[in-house]
């Protein structure tokens, strides 16, 4: 199934991405794509508010390729961004959601094989503070 949401400002892209968490189960695997400045961070910022999480922790991870906060649920974000190819098979990426927690992956189009079960998250920047959400969930 597949959904497809514009929105017109940060704030909006939050509220979407908070709506969309809430009804994650434990353990789901999240993956975004879309250029720089999509909008990446600013969904797994809405993401953290909708699991319960300060979405002020949620940062564009600069060296930090996995962060995980916690709040009435816990959250880890992953970001692909500088990571090469061939490191990214090391990260251990399988083992991130076992103990419940979501998953979300930026540049997730570098992961080297599909994620089972995935939900992907397609963001586009359409002109001005306007952005294409698209959201298939994974089966
Ligand atoms: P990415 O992680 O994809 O590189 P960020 O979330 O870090 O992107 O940055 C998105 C940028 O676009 C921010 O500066 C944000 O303020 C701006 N922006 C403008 N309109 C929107 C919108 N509708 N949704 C999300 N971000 C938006
Ligand atoms: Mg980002």
């Amino acid at each position: 199934m597949t959904e497809v949401v514009l929105t017109r400002s940060e704030e909006e892209t939050e509220a979407a991405a908070a709506d969309f968490a809430r009804a994650l189960p434990a353990g789901a695997t999240v993956l975004l794509t879309g250029d720089l400045g999509a909008g990446k961070t600013a969904f797994v910022r809405g993401m953290a508010a909708g699991l319960g999480i300060d979405p002020g922790e949620v940062s564009s991870p600069t060296f930090t390729l996995i962060q995980e906060y916690r709040g009435s649920r816990a959250l880890v974000h992953v970001d692909l961004y500088r990571v090469e190819g061939l490191e990214i098979a090391d990260l251990g990426l399988d083992e991130l959601g076992a103990d419940g927690a979501v998953v979300a992956i930026e540049w997730a189009e570098k992961l080297p094989a599909p994620v089972p079960g995935a939900t992907r998250v397609t963001l586009t920047d359409l002109g001005g503070d306007v952005r294409e959400i698209k959201i298939a969930a994974g089966g």
